[in-house]
Formats: structure tokens, C-alpha cells, sequence
């Protein structure tokens, strides 16, 4: 069949399953549109009940605005852990899932994944690495060997996947252990991002039997019709504001909140940060800042207690960098905009996807700060002169602005007509198109 007649066929019917949470929905709902924007059928399959409200509010709202798109409840079947390694509801519902699921439909399979080439690399690996016996040097300089990958530093490797029992290491083992059923990997990033790894992953050195990686990303935004509702915004000048956010799962200790505080307010720039005291948020601001940061700080700056469109706010001309946690949809989100970040990642892959973000031009990562949160378990407390002067730095090197903003061009190019990732995702939807 020659050419023009491959892209004439039908287009396939695609189901979309993301997992639980914001940070998986919202990358399963902009690929949703992208599909659809290639004319494939889509349908978004979701589990109920989910876990968050803001789930549930933003998967109505799209589906209301997208009615090309079809949703599908699906019924999780209720799961009591008998093993308790972690009360973290959005790991419990993953797994909750993944017993629900019969895995022997017989359609061809593709995985989205969330996370950076590098740290997938980890997981790919996860079930053939003996990581307990080097949770002791956790804590130290040294390095992890991986075949094909530059030395992954065990200081940067989330400590519960040192511990085999633990609920975050039995879900990537055995979703690992799956990866060769799918028929490729969608990923959202873009050859240009990190091209030694996806190269490494699919030259087989990795690992082998993996499934095509296909870099698909950034993924694109969709239009949803809420805006970024805070006029505040309008007002300030361009590329003034440090957007301060720490993902839609991450809280820091109250410690850690104030030092961040006094680091933002000590730095004199403009900020919008978005705090989130609780993993399902409850503690007011006022309480956790104190009545006379907000009153120092009203002018300068501003504090969000709850969701906002963090796309829109990204978009808007006022930010100028961003001080994140590097989970990877906020990278990617960053990397569309062409802004610096100031990296403080906290929990999971986010130390692994800081690197690579650093590395990439994207901004800056200070290592000293460890695992964020502030709290516990042997977490330094980073104090807001630090935070200050780093913050500061970000916002003042042009030299930083320059390369992020060329990371930017790069990242937009791969998804235009013609573009690496275009290119790839048009070559997956003729793959599935019926014969
Ligand atoms: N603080 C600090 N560095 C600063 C600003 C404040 O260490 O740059 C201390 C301050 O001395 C106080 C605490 O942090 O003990 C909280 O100060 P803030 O005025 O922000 O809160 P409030 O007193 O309103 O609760
Ligand atoms: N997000 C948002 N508003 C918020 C917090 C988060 O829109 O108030 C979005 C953000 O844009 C990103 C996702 O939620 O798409 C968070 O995913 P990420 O991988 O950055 O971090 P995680 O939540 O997994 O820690
Ligand atoms: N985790 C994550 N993002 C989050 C919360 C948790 O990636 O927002 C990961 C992280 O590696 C964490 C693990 O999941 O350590 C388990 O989380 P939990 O809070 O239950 O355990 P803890 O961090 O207390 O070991």
C-alpha cells in the first residue's frame, strides 16, 4: 500500500488510562487531545473513586470542553494492604488499580510514562540491582553503574527504592518486569532533552527486550476555559515574578515553609508562590506564615493556598523562573516556556529529573540541599538566607535566561509539523491504524 493511502485509512481508536493523581492526568489529557487533534478516536477510561478532588474537577471540566473525547468510569475493586509500607493514597490507589486490572486484553499496549528517560532507566533496572545492600551510601559521594547511562549517584536515588519491601519498590519491580508486554514507551520529552539515555535506551543498552522509547514531548497544552485567575499577575512587570511551586503532592515541614519564606521576601523579588501545607490540604496560611510575612510581603508578592492552572501561570509574560521540585511535568511545562528553574526536588525521581534538567540548560540545581521537606528523617532544614541568594541568582543571571530560553525553542520545534516528536507520535497513530 503505497504512502498516501496509509494515512487515508481509519484512524485507530486509542484508550487513554492514567493513573491516579494530577501529575498522571494531566499529561494523559493534553496527549488526549493531541490524538484527537490527529483525528483518532479517543476514549479516557478513569478510575473511580478518585483520589483527589482535583480530579475529579478538572476531568469534568475538560470533558465538557472536549466532546470528541469520550470518558469511561472504571471501577476500582476495593483493596485493604495487609502490609502497610506507605499511607501515601495516591501509591495505594496505583496498586488498587493494578489488581483490577485482567491483563489479557488482547490490544495492543503502549505506556505513558511521567518521568525522565533517566530515572525510567533506573525503574527498567530496578528488578536486576541488589540496591539494599548500598542503602548505607545512600548518604555518600558514590555512584551507581547502570549499562549505557552515565554514573547515577546513589545520593540521588529516592531511599524508599533501596528498601525491596516498600510499596514505591514493589510497584516499579513489577511494573518493570511487564515492560516488554507493551508494544513502545511514549514518553513526554523530546530527543534534544536528553539524548544520550533515549539513544542508550534504544540501542538496547540498557536493557534489553525494552519496547521502542518514543519521545513524544513536551506535550502540548490543551485549552481549558478556566484562565490563570489572579489579576494580580497582570500587574507586575515582565518576566519580574518568581513562580514558587513544589508539584501537586509535596509538602514541606511548617519549619521549612517559613525558612522559604523569609528566602523569597530576603531575595526582594516578585513571587507567586503556591503552597500546599498537607498531601489532601487542609492548614491555613495565615498560620503557617504568619499575619506579618503576608502583611510585609502583599505588595511583592503573592501566596495561593490550593490548585491553580500552573500552564496559564507558566505562560503568562510576568514569570520569569521558577523555583520547583522537578516533578516532570512541571519540568516539561518549564522547558515549553524557555524559563530558568532553581531545582529543589523532594521526594521520588525528582532529583534524577533536576539533573537532567540542569544539564539540559534549563537552570540550576544546588545538590547541598538534599531531599527537600525540611523535616525528619534526617532532612536538613535549608535556611532562607540561602534560599535568598540562590533565588536571586536565578532571577538575575542573563546568561542562565539566554540557554533556557534556546532549551525552549528547541522543545516547541520538536512539536511542530515536522518536528522530532510530531513525527514520532504520527508514526505511532499510522502504526495503529486498522489495516
Ligand atoms: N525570621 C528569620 N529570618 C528572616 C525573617 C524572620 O529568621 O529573614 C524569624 C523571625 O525572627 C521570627 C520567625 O522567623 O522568629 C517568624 O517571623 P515572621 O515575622 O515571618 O512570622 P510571625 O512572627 O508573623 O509569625
Ligand atoms: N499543577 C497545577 N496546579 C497546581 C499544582 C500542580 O496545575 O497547583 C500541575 C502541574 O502543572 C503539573 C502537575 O500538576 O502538570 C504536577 O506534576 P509534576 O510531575 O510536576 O509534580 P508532582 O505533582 O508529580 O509532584
Ligand atoms: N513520593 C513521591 N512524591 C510524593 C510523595 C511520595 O514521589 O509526592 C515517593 C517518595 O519517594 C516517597 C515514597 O513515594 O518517599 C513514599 O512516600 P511516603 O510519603 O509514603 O513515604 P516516606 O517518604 O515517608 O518514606
Amino acid at each position: 500500500m503505497s504512502k498516501a493511502n496509509n494515512s487515508q485509512r481509519t484512524p485507530p481508536h486509542v484508550a487513554l488510562f492514567p493513573s491516579a493523581g494530577m501529575d498522571h492526568l494531566t499529561p494523559f489529557l493534553r496527549l488526549a487531545t493531541m490524538l484527537a487533534s490527529q483525528n483518532c478516536v479517543v476514549t479516557l477510561v478513569t478510575a473511580q473513586p478518585p483520589v483527589s478532588a482535583a480530579e475529579s474537577t478538572y476531568l469534568s471540566s475538560f470533558l465538557a470542553s472536549h466532546a470528541q473525547i469520550k470518558g469511561l468510569e472504571f471501577q476500582v475493586l476495593p483493596f485493604e494492604p495487609t502490609n502497610l509500607t506507605t499511607d501515601d493514597p495516591f501509591f495505594l490507589q496505583f496498586e488498587a488499580t493494578r489488581r483490577s486490572i485482567a491483563d489479557d486484553l488482547c490490544i495492543p499496549n503502549y505506556i505513558v510514562l511521567t518521568t525522565s528517560a533517566r530515572f525510567f532507566s533506573l525503574m527498567a533496572n530496578r528488578p536486576h540491582l541488589t540496591l539494599e545492600k548500598y542503602a548505607k551510601f545512600s548518604g555518600s559521594d558514590k555512584s551507581l553503574e547502570i549499562p549505557g547511562l552515565a554514573p547515577l549517584p546513589l545520593s540521588s536515588i529516592p531511599p524508599p527504592l533501596f528498601n525491596s519491601d516498600h510499596l514505591f519498590t514493589t510497584l516499579i519491580t513489577s511494573n518493570a518486569t511487564s515492560l516488554s508486554k507493551a508494544k513502545g514507551i511514549l514518553m513526554n520529552t523530546f530527543d534534544g532533552f536528553d539524548p544520550e539515555t533515549i539513544a542508550a535506551l534504544n540501542n538496547g543498552r540498557v536493557i534489553s527486550n525494552l519496547p521502542p522509547v518514543l519521545p513524544v514531548g513536551p506535550f502540548e497544552t490543551y485549552e481549558l476555559k478556566q484562565g490563570h485567575h489572579l489579576p494580580w499577575l497582570d500587574d507586575q512587570p515582565a518576566e519580574s515574578v518568581l513562580y514558587v511551586s513544589f508539584g501537586s503532592r509535596t509538602t514541606m515541614s511548617k519549619d521549612q515553609i517559613r525558612e522559604l519564606g523569609h528566602g523569597v521576601e530576603r531575595s526582594g523579588c516578585r513571587f507567586l508562590w503556591v503552597l500546599k501545607a498537607k498531601k489532601v490540604d487542609k492548614e491555613e496560611l495565615e498560620e503557617l506564615l504568619g499575619v506579618s510575612f503576608l502583611e510585609r510581603t502583599k505588595n511583592k508578592g503573592m501566596v495561593v493556598k490550593g490548585w491553580v492552572n500552573q500552564e496559564a501561570i507558566l505562560e503568562h509574560p510576568a514569570i520569569g523562573g521558577f523555583l520547583s521540585h522537578c516533578g516532570w511535568n512541571s519540568v516539561m511545562e518549564v522547558t515549553r516556556q524557555g524559563l530558568p528553574i532553581l531545582a529543589w526536588p523532594q521526594h521520588g525521581d525528582q532529583k534524577i529529573n533536576a539533573e537532567v534538567a540542569e544539564k539540559a540548560g534549563l537552570g540550576l540545581w544546588i545538590r547541598q540541599w538534599g531531599w527537600g521537606g525540611g523535616g525528619g528523617g534526617g532532612v536538613r532544614l535549608v535556611r532562607g538566607e540561602e534560599i535568598g541568594e540562590k533565588v536571586i541568582e536565578l532571577m538575575g543571571d542573563e546568561n542562565l535566561r539566554a540557554k533556557a530560553r534556546k532549551v525552549g525553542e528547541e522543545a516547541r520545534k520538536a512539536g511542530d509539523e515536522g518536528g522530532s516528536s510530531k513525527k514520532v507520535l504520527q508514526g505511532v497513530i499510522e502504526m495503529l491504524k486498522p489495516i
